[in-house]
């Protein structure tokens, strides 16, 4: 039996980028437009955690829908 693995120290690329910033906006949707601006700001200045933000925003849109 080998030692637990651990993490090595250096950082890496997560391979959870491209569903975790995921994002369908729908055409027309007031909201998702929003976000989707703003997904592309924080992909330009590589802001990972407002990335993530603005596409959760997206995914958890309800599209125009009246509460
Ligand atoms: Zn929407």
């Amino acid at each position: 039996m080998t030692a637990s693995q651990k993490y090595p120290g250096e950082a890496v690329e997560l391979p959870l980028d491209d569903w975790l910033y995921e994002a369908r906006p729908r055409q027309g949707c007031a909201r998702c437009a929003e976000a989707l601006a703003e997904l592309h700001a924080a992909k330009k200045s590589k802001n990972a955690s407002a990335r993530f933000e603005a596409a959760r925003k997206i995914r958890l849109c309800p599209h125009g829908a009246t509460p």
